[in-house]
């Protein structure tokens, strides 16, 4: 059997692991490559599988990271199904329409700003071409075995990091077939026998709210620790992953030429004693493990810290008869937020200031969060039955549309406002700022992490002054940060999860995993952590995009 890995291969975002046997294909995540341009070019590379001939697409939460290609592949003629958990489903619902509208107005909004600057955009798409070009490059180095990987380029110099070849990881070159052995032609080498721009129109959007529609349809739910055969030979297990509602880690049971193998794919880990959501699964048995290494070489304050700083910042604004801002994502970090805000009050911690929740697809998102009490932890349960509503905070105020959301800033002081999106690059909680970026009476509240380039991260590093709507504005507001709200495991959780795998037992015994994958992280994180993954006496690889790897 042979595994390919054709997202989140040296990137934190793009998951896509393709699983190849002698009778089945089976894909797990389908994710967006988000972040820089240069990442995002790579969501207009082929899909690398002919999706009319995949057996199974396998989805481990609904974070567009991990879902986002779907629309992709199920226009380019995948027939289904696609299993999750019904948390994810519900939630990946959201968040495909949601992309798929916000595609299609990215591309009008670019079209028109083309029409009014034919030059610049005449540039631009120079460099759309260039990078793209580049990403092609970049997969064929990977589907060919060339040394190119140019993301890891320095990074990567010692080769005693990675596992010498000839010990079962290395690079096996592929080309794309049919099932049934009808062999089709490698798309990627069409693509570079010819200029880029004549076979793919970049400035289109990715895809479209219908595309997105059309995904929904193919979804099969699936319940935690239920196996079930999802093609000829392979068994899945979706376990709880503590990320998010409904994530999933998966354990793939694959028989292969009279072979079996136990696949473990972490998905995003998520912590242990993460509000609302049960903790990540502990899992002792695998062939082979695919982990996440979003925080490898770092490590989160701890959470009593940052629920700490919270309560202190509420107090600080209420006192102040100020204006609370937190950016937050939609799914995941709000709810959380609410629940340690509810649980504050509650123990009488800060004083009951009203909450103003400001974002349409976080008010979705808990919806989703209340209907599935299944999915809970016991605390919340309890909290439940105690209490009545540990979702929901006492004074809190949802909008529903854009006035109620202009209206804020007329409420009477002090109030909180917590808004989308999380990392200040868009959503309603930009209009929020430009109302109180340069009042002393404000406090943004950073609660999750800000992109390189960001808005956020500008003011999180001390910014001065920040262009807003290409204004120069100063930043008067408070600004502080909380970094103990993660949805991910930081390095020593990583390595604990990992630690299971080894528990009684010694290395070539059943059970104990052949090679361990780091995926989903920076090249840096990666590095960080292979050192010591190593040192639990785990054969490791750092798998490059494109890359196939043979499993025996
Ligand atoms: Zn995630």
């Amino acid at each position: 059997m042979e595994l390919r890995f054709l997202g989140g291969a040296t990137t934190v975002t793009g998951s896509r692991f393709l699983l190849k046997t002698s009778t089945a294909r089976v894909l797990i995540d389908c994710g967006m490559f988000q972040g820089s341009p240069n990442e995002s070019i790579r969501n207009r590379i082929p899909l690398g599988f002919d999706p009319e001939h995949l057996d199974a697409i396998l989805v481990t939460h609904a974070h567009l990271d991990h879902c986002g290609l779907l629309p992709i592949a199920v226009r380019e003629g995948f027939p289904g199904p696609i299993y999750a958990t019904k948390g994810t489903i519900e939630l990946a619902g959201l968040v495909l329409l949601d992309s798929g509208r916000l595609h299609e107005e990215f591309a009008k909004r670019e079209a028109r700003w083309e029409r009014r600057h034919p030059e610049k955009a005449a540039e631009e798409d120079r460099q759309k071409a260039a990078d793209y070009a580049a990403a092609v490059d970049l997969a064929a180095a990977g589907d060919t075995g060339e040394e190119a990987a140019a993301d890891l380029e320095g990074v990567r110099a010692a080769p005693t990091l990675s596992s010498p070849p000839g010990e079962g990881g290395e690079h096996v070159p592929t080309t794309i077939e049919a099932a049934g052995g009808r062999a089709t032609p490698d798309p990627e080498a069409d693509l570079r026998a010819q200029p880029p721009e004549l076979l793919i129109d970049l400035d289109k959007p990715l895809y479209t709210e219908d595309d997105a529609a059309a995904v929904l349809p193919l979804f099969r739910p699936v319940d935690y620790d239920a196996e079930l055969e999802v093609a000829p030979g392979v068994h899945a297990t979706f376990l709880d992953a503590g990320h998010i509602l409904g994530s999933a880690m998966i354990r793939l049971r694959v028989e292969d030429a009279g072979v079996e193998r136990f696949l473990v794919f972490s998905g995003d880990l998520g912590r242990p004693g993460t509000p609302i959501i049960r903790d990540p699964t502990t899992l002792v048995y695998a062939d082979y493990v695919v982990v996440e290494s979003t925080y490898g070489g770092r490590e989160h304050e701890p959470q009593a810290e940052a629920i700490r700083i919270l309560a202190e910042t509420v107090r600080l604004v209420a006192e102040a008869d100020g204006v609370l801002l937190v950016p937050s994502f939609a799914i995941g970090r709000t709810q959380e937020i609410v629940w340690e805000l509810d649980r504050l009050i509650e123990k009488g911690e800060i004083p009951l200031i009203p909450l103003f929740l400001d974002s349409p697809m976080a008010s979705k998102a808990s919806d989703v969060y209340r209907r599935h009490m299944e999915y809970w932890d016991a605390e919340t349960q309890q909290l439940l039955r105690t209490e009545g509503s540990p979702l929901d905070y006492p004074e809190q105020t949802i909008t529903n549309n854009i006035h109620q959301s202009q209206a804020i800033e007329r409420a009477q002081r002090p109030y909180m406002i917590v808004a989308s999106n999380g990392m200040l690059t868009g959503g309603r909680v930009v209009g929020h700022l430009r109302n109180l970026i340069d009042d002393p009476g404000a406090t943004l509240l950073f609660v999750g992490y800000q992109g390189e380039g960001t808005l956020g991260a500008h003011l999180q590093a001390g910014a001065k002054t920040v262009k807003l709507d290409g204004v120069v504005r100063q930043v008067r507001c408070r600004v502080r940060s909380i970094s103990g709200f993660s949805a991910h495991a930081d390095e020593p959780e990583l390595l604990a999860w990992l630690r299971n795998f080894a528990v009684g037992k010694t290395a070539g015994e059943a059970g104990y995993p052949r090679r361990v994958f780091l995926v989903h992280g920076d090249p840096e994180a990666q590095l960080a952590l292979e050192p010591k993954v190593r040192e639990l006496g785990f054969d490791t690889y750092i798998p490059r995009w494109h890359e196939a790897v043979t499993l025996d």
